[in-house]
């Protein structure tokens, strides 16, 4: 059985009621290492987190295209920004404020992944790569999970941005409210899943304008939630 959850600020998205341990800015459930937060508060929430799910296991993120296939639990953070596995008992995590969390499986062949779409990852296809790789291992039905990221009136950029990205993938055309360039991710993303073959469920939630998630865009010095599978 395949099982998928994305935190928030202040949940584990477990449906039990939690304190998250860090305290301001990074209030309450950073699970990031790399923010500044402090460590033993990070490990706090972890633990929360594997007390009451899986024992997760995290990536050091660069923005690259480098997938890790994970072939048993490890305190390691591998420099990846995809981590792919057919064990069982071990929570795939990816760790975002803005950027996509996209969790992908196929439930017939036990295969999962957990990837992280910001728009350079969009750029360098590793969603893309992902699917071809879980191909090679077996899957043949891949389902997607898009959980809550910046959404596409919130994510102003340049014009030079905006042309390379929209350039290459269309549907991430968007405006801000004020009529300025924005990108629209999530349907970038949506489309290259689509041509993929897979029907992606997308959250309707934006980061940078709820409270209940961090968000890079909004705040800068932050926390970060994570998109989490396991079978
Ligand atoms: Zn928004």
């Amino acid at each position: 059985m395949v099982s998928t959850l994305f935190t928030t600020r202040f949940s584990l998205g477990t449906g039990l009621p939690d304190k998250g341990a860090s305290s301001n800015p990074y209030n309450a459930f950073n699970l990031a290492l790399h923010v500044g937060d402090g460590k033993d508060s990070v490990l706090a929430n972890r633990a929360a987190l594997r007390e009451e799910t899986v024992c997760a296991m995290f990536m050091n993120q660069t923005h690259g295209s480098s997938i890790f296939i994970v072939d048993g639990i490890s305190e390691m953070e591998p420099t990846a920004d995809a981590l792919i596995t057919q064990v069982s008992g071990i929570g795939l995590s990816v760790l975002v404020a803005d950027c996509i969390p996209l969790l992908l499986w196929d439930a017939q062949v036990d295969l999962i992944a957990a990837v992280h779409v910001g728009r350079r990852g969009l750029l360098n296809a590793i969603t893309v790569k992902v699917v071809e790789l879980m191909e090679a291992m077996g899957a043949t039905q891949i389902q997607g999970k898009l959980g809550p990221s910046i959404c596409g009136v919130c994510y102003e950029v340049g014009e030079d941005v905006y042309s390379q990205v929209v350039g290459a993938y269309p549907l991430t055309q968007s405006r801000t409210q004020e009529g300025k360039f924005a990108l629209n991710l999530p349907a970038g993303l949506l489309g290259v899943l689509t041509e993929l073959g897979i029907q992606g469920e997308l959250s309707k939630e934006c980061t940078a304008e709820s409270p209940e998630y961090f968000s890079y865009r909004r705040d800068g010095i932050t926390g970060r939630q994570a998109g989490v599978i396991w079978i």
